[in-house]
């Protein structure tokens, strides 16, 4: 490699780097939702394929500036949209590194480093939210494919232990697994299922109760009326209200019947390490599986999901591949999640951790409660604004007195630009929802935010 292609890999992290912090310096004074839709940024970018390329930092100065107007402040402390965190300084800085090291993290044998540091990552992480500490941990992209991961080494293990090894098999002539999920599961498991050959109609939902919790009597009859190989999917976090089932009360219910049981915990699996809110996950840990993100609370970058499964040979069963030229070592980053190349996007996870260590992660989940409660309470004195929901965690949701006021309300929010929340549909009513996921957030980000709705609500009425 000649001196000018180094040069222009440093010239380009330099601009990257440039670009970076003055995005981040930029958040707490720009319109938190973007200024640029879509067909402007098409219209930015949309050049015709250059016949000629160009040196990396010309590259990354023209990106910088071009998207600017379409980025949306996630990483500041007002963007409450969604479920999604920001990023944690020791935690973005390990992403570039990781993009720098470019180690290609399915085999120990071939980088041993950074799979030691996912590994390590994985331990710690066990060890916070009071799990298994011989549970495989998977990285992968994200809960959506942390929910697949740990269902498909579910499905793998009920079905094996009814005699039918799915592997060989595969799923035609199978005995039916049963799938049971909650009525405000979210729409990940059905995604997963999906994926699993598992259909919509083949669900069995259990109902809930207001806040989105399974309820345990509705479970116990529905287990009570059928049999064969099943999954019963539970919840840590109830999208819109945060609420967490009942584990203490269902999971024995699941086990009577021979269940494997999956918690899908995106968000909610993290309030295990806070002392403070351990209790809303009670009796958690006895589960087979658990999906969790660390992009989510942690707050490490996207792509970050982490698929836990208490067996190790259950989710090798689903995953190991063959393949003479893989250089096996025993249990590595290929054997439990479904891909073979990919990034060492556990890395970060271990800088948060390790930047955070035990203290700060349960300092962080007790402030994003605090700031969610502050939340609620200072929208609840906004005449005409209802907090529909307890809130036990992180989300608070909100409304006015009439579903179209309250979707007004939403979009004078995001164009007003304090902040940003985002709408959805609670038991038949328009909300609007702010999710407390970011490290950043500030009392003073409450307030400010609070003051806005209250003159956008004063305003309009
Ligand atoms: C966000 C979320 C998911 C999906 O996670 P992704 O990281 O977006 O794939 C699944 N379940 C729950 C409860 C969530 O909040």
């Amino acid at each position: 490699m000649d001196d000018s292609a180094l040069d222009d890999r440093a010239r380009g992290l330099a601009a990257a780097h440039r670009a970076a912090t003055g995005f981040l310096a930029s958040i707490d004074d720009r319109p938190v939702w973007p200024r640029a839709s879509l067909d402007d940024m098409l219209d930015a970018f949309g050049d015709a394929l250059p016949d000629d390329g160009t040196d990396a930092a010309s590259v990354i100065d023209e990106m910088g500036t071009r998207a600017d107007p379409g980025l949306v402040a996630i990483p500041g402390g007002r963007f409450f949209g969604f479920v999604i965190g920001a990023t944690h300084p020791a935690a973005l800085a390990a992403d570039w590194l990781v993009s720098a090291w470019d180690q290609n993290s399915g085999s120990s044998r071939l980088t041993p480093a950074t799979v030691a540091l996912e590994r390590i990552a994985g331990r710690w992480m066990l060890e916070l939210l009071g799990l298994p500490a011989t549970a495989s941990v998977g990285f992968v992209t994200g809960g959506q494919m942390a929910n697949f991961t740990c269902l498909a080494a579910g499905r793998n293990a009920v079905l094996a232990r009814a005699g039918w090894d799915l592997t060989d098999r595969g799923l035609r002539g199978s005995p039916a697994v049963r799938f049971v999920v909650g009525a405000d599961r979210h729409g990940s498991i059905d995604r997963a299922a999906r994926f699993l050959g598992i259909g919509r109609a083949e669900m069995t939902v259990v109902e809930s109760d207001d806040h989105g919790r399974m309820r345990p009597d509705t479970l116990s009859a529905e287990l009570d009326a059928g049999s064969g190989p099943l999954i019963v999917c539970l919840q840590a976090g109830e999208v819109h209200t945060g609420a967490f089932d009942d584990f203490a009360a269902l999971l024995p219910i699941a086990r009577e019947h021979g269940a494997w049981v999956h918690v899908d915990g995106a968000f909610g699996l993290w309030a295990a390490a806070s002392p403070r809110l351990a209790r809303l996950c009670a009796g958690m840990a006895d589960a087979d599986s658990w999906a969790t993100d660390a992009h989510k609370t942690l707050n490490v970058p996207y792509d970050c999901g982490m698929a836990i499964v208490r067996d190790p040979a259950d989710s090798i069963a689903a995953f190991r591949t063959g393949g003479d030229y893989l250089m096996y070592t025993g249990l590595d980053p290929w054997d439990v999640t479904p891909e073979l190349s990919r990034r060492a996007r556990g890395v970060p996870a271990w800088a948060a951790l390790r930047g955070l260590g035990r203290s700060g992660v349960a300092a962080l989940l007790d402030r994003l409660h605090a700031n969610a409660v502050a939340m609620a309470s200072g929208l609840s004195s906004v005449p005409g604004v209802e907090v529909v929901n307890d809130v036990d965690y992180t989300q608070v949701m909100f409304r006015l007195a009439s579903d179209d006021a309250t979707r007004a309300l939403g979009e004078a929010i995001l164009t007003e630009g304090t902040a940003a929340v985002t709408g959805a549909e609670w038991r038949g009513r328009a909300t609007l929802r702010c999710s407390m996921s970011s490290w950043a957030t500030t009392p003073d980000d409450v307030e400010r935010t609070v003051a806005a709705i209250r003159s956008l609500v004063s305003s309009a009425g």
